[in-house]
């Protein structure tokens, strides 16, 4: 009768997930945070590349022996990688928006099933559910 629910990790309201699922104009409200989130990093990360460009271009004359030439090369690739990943994401955020426009987002685009309320509240970007997603990044060969 009161036998533990084995496997839920102690979340144990599955069948909620669904019900409590933000909706579209919640949707749109999450997805306007994050991309407003995400412009500021893309922002912050490309003045930062201007920074180096210019640190890079003062000391151009000295390269051979320029103690900081190695730190500004990885100023470099980390600027670059964040706004790399900034921009991924935006492109996210828009696919997000469609994905709200068909009604189709807060559904996994992998299995059709519910990604679930409080994914989709700290991402309101993801487009798989947690099983889907795991699947993926263990084996992303395989879709
Ligand atoms: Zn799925």
């Amino acid at each position: 009768m009161t036998a533990p629910d084995p496997g839920d990790g102690g979340r144990g309201r599955n069948a909620d997930a669904d019900a409590d699922a933000p909706g579209p104009a919640e949707a749109l409200l999450l997805l306007d945070a994050r991309e407003q989130e995400l412009r500021t990093r893309a922002e912050q990360a490309g003045a930062e590349l201007d920074e180096v460009r210019h640190a890079r271009t003062a000391t151009t004359a000295d390269d051979e022996h320029d103690p900081e030439g190695s730190t500004l090369s990885q100023d470099w690739s980390r600027a670059v990688g964040l706004r790399e990943a900034a921009l991924a994401g935006l492109r996210e955020v828009e696919e997000a928006r469609r994905r709200v426009d068909t009604g189709t987002w807060g559904r996994c685009v992998r299995c059709g099933g519910p990604v679930g309320a409080g994914r989709l509240r700290a991402r309101p970007t993801a487009a798989l559910c947690v099983t889907c997603a795991a699947r993926s990044a263990r084996d992303p060969l395989r879709g």
